[in-house]
C-alpha cells in the first residue's frame, strides 16, 4: 500500500487515476486547483470506490502549498496530471501555459526533492511527436512539438531529464499519451470539457447527446485510407492501468523511463463516427469541412516498449471506448452540472 499524491486529480484522467488508486488499496491526496474541473468528480470517484480521499484546493505553482502539504504528509510517489491543455489556448497566451505547466511542475520538483520524495510519473503527449515523418510511432523518434502547449510538454521532458542526470536516484516515468477516450464504466466520471469541445470523442458525444448540432469533419483529402485523419485513441481505464504498471516499475530501481501508451491501432474519424453510431443507436449528422491547420494525417503508436517493459498492453477496442462514453454522456448531458439522464 502506497501514499501517493495526484496533482490534476479532479480532471478527466486524474479521477479515473484516483479510482484505480483507492480500488489498489492506496491513499490519495489529491491537489487541484479546480481550474478545469470541479469536486463533484471525486465525490463520484468516492462514491465508486466507497472510499475517502484528500482534497487539497491548491495550485502546483504555488510552493507555499506544496511545501505545506509535503511537511504534511510522506509521499510514495506522485502522479502528475496538473496541466493545461488546450492547444488553441496555448497558441493565444503561451505565457499562461508555461507559466502554469512549465513553472507548476518546477515548483512541484523543488517541493518534492526538498522532501526527499524522488517518484514521479509525468503526463506527456504524443504531442512531442509533433507532424510524425511516418507511423507507428516509436519513443526514439525526433521530437518537435509545432504549438505551445505541446513545447510545454517536452521543456517539462527535458526539465526531468536534467533531474535525473543530476542525481540518479530518482524515479522518473515519462508516459506519452496517445488520445485517451471512453469514460469508467460505472458512468459516473468522464470527459467533461468547460468550452465546446475541441477533440474528436467529446464532440461526437455532445452531437449525439444533443448538445451540438453536428460533427464538422476536419477534411477528407489526407492520404489515410478514407482521407480522414488517423489516430490512435486509447480507453482511458486502459490509460491508467499503463500508470499503474509504470508505478510497479519504477519500484524496482532508479531509472527514467519514456513509453508511449496508445494501443498500436489508428481509426480515421469516419471510423470513429461510425462506432459511435452502433454505440449510441443513432445517426449522428456530419459535415466535411477543410482541415485543421497544424493537424497530422496519421498517428498511431508503437506501444512495444510499454509491453516489454511494462508488461502493459492496452485491452479495450474502439467499439468498447464508445460505449464507455457515450454511457458516461447519456447519464451526465451536461457533465457534472447536469442531473437526469438524457433519452
Ligand atoms: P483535465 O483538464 O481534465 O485535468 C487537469 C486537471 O489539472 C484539472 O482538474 C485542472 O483543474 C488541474 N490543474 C490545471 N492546472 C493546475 C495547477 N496549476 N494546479 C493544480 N491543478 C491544476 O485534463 P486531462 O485530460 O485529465 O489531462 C491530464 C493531463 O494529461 C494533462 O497534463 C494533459 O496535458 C495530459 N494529456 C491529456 C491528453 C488528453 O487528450 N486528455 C492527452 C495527452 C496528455
Ligand atoms: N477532428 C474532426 N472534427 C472535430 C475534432 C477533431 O474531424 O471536431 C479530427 C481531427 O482533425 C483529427 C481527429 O479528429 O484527425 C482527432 O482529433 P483530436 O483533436 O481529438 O486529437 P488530436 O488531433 O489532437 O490527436
Amino acid at each position: 500500500m502506497s501514499n501517493v499524491l495526484v496533482t490534476g486529480g479532479a480532471g478527466y484522467i486524474g479521477s479515473h487515476m484516483c479510482v484505480e488508486l483507492l480500488q489498489n488499496g492506496d491513499d490519495v491526496v489529491v491537489i487541484d486547483n479546480l481550474s478545469n474541473s470541479s469536486t463533484a468528480s471525486l465525490e463520484a470517484v468516492q462514491r465508486i470506490t466507497q472510499r475517502e480521499l484528500e482534497f487539497v484546493d491548491g495550485d502546483v505553482t504555488d510552493a507555499d502549498v506544496l511545501g505545506l502539504l509535503f511537511a504534511d504528509h510522506r509521499f510514495d510517489a506522485v502522479v502528475h496530471f496538473a496541466g493545461l491543455k488546450s492547444v488553441g489556448e496555448s497558441v493565444d497566451d503561451p505565457i499562461k501555459y508555461y507559466h502554469n505547466n512549465v513553472n507548476g511542475t518546477l515548483c512541484l520538483v523543488e517541493a518534492m526533492s526538498a522532501a526527499e520524495v524522488k517518484t514521479i510519473v509525468f503526463s506527456s503527449s504524443a504531442t512531442v511527436y509533433g507532424i510524425p515523418s511516418k507511423v507507428p510511432i516509436t519513443e526514439d523518434f525526433p521530437t518537435g512539438a509545432i504549438n505551445p502547449y505541446g513545447r510545454t510538454k517536452l521543456v517539462i521532458e527535458r526539465l526531468l531529464e536534467d533531474v535525473y542526470e543530476a542525481d540518479p536516484s530518482w524515479r522518473i516515468s515519462i508516459l506519452r499519451y496517445f488520445n485517451p477516450v471512453g469514460a469508467h464504466p460505472s458512468g459516473e466520471i468522464g470527459e467533461d470539457p468547460n468550452d465546446a469541445p475541441n477533440n474528436l470523442m467529446p464532440y461526437v458525444s455532445q452531437v449525439a447527446v444533443g448538445r451540438l448540432p453536428y460533427l464538422k469533419v476536419f477534411g477528407d483529402n489526407y492520404p489515410t485510407r478514407d482521407g480522414t485523419g488517423v489516430r490512435d485513441y486509447i480507453h482511458v481505464v486502459d490509460l491508467i492501468d499503463g500508470h499503474m504498471k509504470a508505478l510497479e516499475f519504477l519500484e524496482d530501481a532508479p531509472k527514467l523511463a519514456v513509453h508511449n501508451l496508445g494501443t498500436g491501432t489508428g481509426y480515421s474519424v469516419l471510423e470513429v463516427l461510425d462506432a459511435f453510431q452502433s454505440a449510441c443507436g443513432k445517426t449522428l449528422r456530419h459535415e466535411i469541412v477543410g482541415r485543421r491547420p497544424g493537424d497530422a494525417a496519421e498517428s498511431y503508436a508503437d506501444p512495444s516498449k510499454a509491453v516489454s517493459e511494462l508488461g502493459w498492453q492496452a485491452k479495450f477496442d474502439l467499439a468498447r471506448m464508445c460505449e464507455d462514453a457515450w454511457r458516461w454522456q447519456s447519464l451526465h448531458p451536461n457533465g457534472y452540472s447536469s442531473e437526469g439522464s438524457a433519452d
